[in-house]
C-alpha cells in the first residue's frame, strides 16, 4: 500500500464531514487502482428461505414467525430443491440459502437440504447460512461451531454469506437483537470459517441505533480480521428497512441514499484489504446503487430470483437480467456476470446484448410495477 492506513478519526471525518464529491472521487480512484477499467460485476443468484420460524426475535425483522404461529413454515429439502432447480434453469449460478433459527430442525435436515439441492442442480454454487445460523445449529444440535462448519465443508459448502453482522458493537446489538450472537462470536465464527478454507462476505446494516462511531468501529473490526485471515472477498452494506418490525416504532425513517453513498466510499477507503465492495441496488434502489458505482463499489450484487426477507418488510426486490444490465450501463459501466467468488463468466458488451429499452420493470424503491421475476437472455 505504501501509505498510512486510514485510522478511526480520519474515517469518522470522511463519513461525517468530507465534501461528498471529493469523497466519491477519492474512493473511485482507489477502486480504479484496484479494478482498472469500467467493468462492473454481478451474479445471478436465488435466495430461498428454508424456514421463517425463529426464536431470536430481532427487533428489526419482519420476516420471522414464532414457533406455532399460523404463518410459520418450514420447507422440505425437496421443496427447496425444486425452487433452486427452477432458478438454475433460469440461469442462477448461486443459491444463497438462509433461514430463521428454528429449534425443531435436526442436524440431518441441513444435510438433507444440501443433498437435495446438489441432486437437483449439481453445478450450482452453495452459498449457505450465516454466522448466527452456524451458532444456532451448533447449539441446538449439541456440536461445536467448528464441528458444524467442518461438516458443512465436507458436504460441499465453500462460501458463507456475512449476514447477521448488523453492527459489530455489542451495545448496539443488545438494543436491536439481544438474543443474537455477540460481535466477538460473529468474528470468531468467521475466523473459524476462514481457517478451514471458506471464503465469506461481510455485511453491515446501519440506520437503527448505531452512532457514526459504531459504523467506523465495525469497519475497523472487519479490517483487522481480514489482515489476519484474508478470508473476506466482499463487503456489502445496506440501511435498515424497518417495515412492520417492532423497531419501526423507533426508526420511522429510512436513511437517505446520500448516506449510503458515503458509507460505500468510506468502506472502500477503510477496507483497503477487501477486494470487492458491493453496491446494494436491492437494498437502496437503483439510483443509489448506480451512484455507489462511482463511489468505490465495483460490483452490483445479485439478481435475486427469489427474495423473501425484504419482501416481508414491504420492500419488494427481485429483478430481471435486462434491468441489471441496463442499470449498470446507464451508470457508465460494462456489466460482467461473475460467480460467487468473482470468477468472470461473461462480459455483456453492447454487441452481445443490444437491449436498449426502459429499464425499470424490476420491483424496488423506484416504484416500478410488480411482476414475476423473469430472466430474459438475449445472447
Ligand atoms: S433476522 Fe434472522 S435471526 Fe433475527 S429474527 Fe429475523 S430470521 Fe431470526
Amino acid at each position: 500500500m505504501g501509505q498510512e492506513r486510514i485510522g478511526f478519526r480520519e474515517a469518522l471525518y470522511l463519513l461525517l464531514d468530507a465534501p461528498q464529491l471529493a469523497l466519491m472521487e477519492q474512493a473511485d480512484a482507489v477502486r480504479r487502482a484496484r479494478h482498472p477499467g469500467d467493468d462492473v460485476t454481478f451474479v445471478i443468484d436465488t435466495n430461498p428461505n428454508y424456514t421463517n420460524v425463529c426464536v431470536t426475535e430481532c427487533t428489526f425483522c419482519s420476516f420471522y414467525r414464532k414457533p406455532g404461529h399460523p404463518e410459520a413454515y418450514t420447507l422440505t429439502p425437496e421443496q427447496v430443491a425444486a425452487k433452486v432447480a427452477r432458478a438454475h434453469a433460469l440461469g442462477a449460478t448461486t443459491v444463497l440459502l438462509q433461514g430463521g433459527h428454528n429449534p425443531a430442525l435436526p442436524f440431518h435436515y441441513y444435510f438433507d437440504l444440501i443433498a437435495a439441492i446438489r441432486a437437483a442442480a449439481p453445478d450450482i454454487h452453495l452459498h449457505l447460512f450465516s454466522p448466527p445460523e452456524i451458532a444456532h445449529i451448533a447449539e441446538t444440535c449439541g456440536r461445536t461451531r467448528e464441528a458444524v462448519l467442518g461438516a458443512f465443508w465436507d458436504a460441499g459448502m465453500r462460501t458463507m454469506p456475512g449476514g447477521g453482522a448488523e453492527i459489530l458493537v455489542d451495545d448496539v446489538r443488545r438494543g436491536v437483537s439481544p438474543k443474537k450472537i455477540s460481535s466477538d462470536d460473529w468474528i470468531d465464527i468467521m475466523r473459524a470459517a476462514h481457517r478451514i478454507g471458506m471464503k465469506t462476505s461481510a455485511t453491515m446494516t446501519y440506520g437503527h441505533r448505531e452512532s457514526p462511531e459504531d459504523i467506523i468501529d465495525h469497519l475497523l473490526r472487519l479490517r483487522r480480521l481480514q489482515d489476519e485471515t484474508g478470508g473476506f472477498y466482499a463487503f456489502i452494506p445496506w440501511s435498515l428497512k424497518p417495515g412492520r418490525s417492532p423497531l419501526s416504532r423507533l426508526v420511522a425513517e429510512e436513511e437517505l441514499p446520500s448516506l449510503y453513498v458515503r458509507v460505500i466510499a468510506v468502506a472502500r477507503l477503510v477496507l483497503d484489504n477487501f477486494p470487492h465492495i458491493q453496491a446494494s441496488w436491492f437494498g437502496e434502489g437503483w439510483r443509489a446503487g448506480q451512484l455507489a458505482l462511482h463511489a468505490g463499489a465495483d460490483d452490483f450484487g445479485g439478481l435475486l430470483l427469489e427474495e423473501n426477507v425484504l419482501r416481508q418488510a414491504d420492500h419488494n426486490v427481485a429483478t430481471t437480467l435486462d434491468a441489471v444490465l441496463t442499470a449498470i450501463r446507464d451508470a457508465g459501466f460494462t456489466p460482467v456476470q461473475r460467480t460467487t467468488t468473482y470468477e468472470r463468466l461473461r462480459r455483456f458488451d453492447d454487441a452481445d446484448n443490444p437491449f436498449d429499452g426502459p429499464i425499470l420493470r424490476a420491483r424496488g424503491h423506484d416504484g416500478a410495477p410488480e411482476a414475476e421475476p423473469v430472466l430474459i437472455a438475449r445472447a
